[in-house]
């Protein structure tokens, strides 16, 4: 089968991950059950950032936020890892910036995923995802972001939201946790 998946907030955890590095640059010391009450994409409000200071600071961390140590979800790297030893195929498809797919390549390949040559897709838009999504013929693709899953609605690939709390009004099958995938995995192949 070929899996899609966006990384950012969907296999890792990097807003929770930005939030610690928020808190360290702004010498500030908010409680992580605040990042759990956070219901948009950014994180900046409860920081008392203007929707610009927390873009500034957002672009200023960036290369931080992405490079430095951001835990992947609970069995992520295990069970992608699982599945691409079974055979199937892992496909990567990113937003991050041009100037930083390379560099992301590799720290995904050495978070432990399975990453194989062309299957690696980076530096496009949010909405231009839905390119790259079609022309794979994927079966499967898994996303955090709702402005991403609204552009893919009409085409057959099965898609997933990565339970999120900026997301709970999209009623697509949702994945709470990564062990769920095997399951997933399973009964497609059973139902065939
Ligand atoms: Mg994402």
């Amino acid at each position: 089968m070929r899996l899609g998946f966006d990384i950012d907030d969907t296999l890792i955890s990097l807003r929770e991950h930005a939030f610690h590095i928020y808190n360290k640059k702004l010498k500030q010391d908010l409680p992580i059950n605040v990042f759990h009450t956070i219901k948009t994409l950014e994180i900046h409000e409860p920081f008392g950032l203007s929707k610009k200071e927390g873009n500034q600071l957002w672009i200023d961390s960036m290369e931080e936020i992405y490079f430095s140590d951001c835990p992947a979800y609970p069995d992520a790297v295990e069970v992608l890892q699982e599945l691409h030893k079974q055979g199937h195929e892992i496909y990567y498809i990113t937003a991050r910036p041009a100037k930083h797919c390379e560099q992301t390549k590799k720290w995904v390949e050495k978070a432990g995923f399975p990453v194989q040559e062309g299957r690696f897709f980076c530096g496009m838009k949010d909405e231009e995802k839905i390119h790259t999504i079609k022309e794979l013929h994927l079966d499967y693709y898994f996303d955090d972001k709702p402005n991403v899953l609204e552009t893919l609605t009409n085409e057959s690939v099965q898609l997933y939201v990565r339970d999120q709390s900026y997301n709970q009004h999209m009623e697509f099958p949702r994945l709470t946790n990564w062990s769920e995938l095997k399951d997933i995995v399973k009964k497609h192949n059973t139902s065939k």
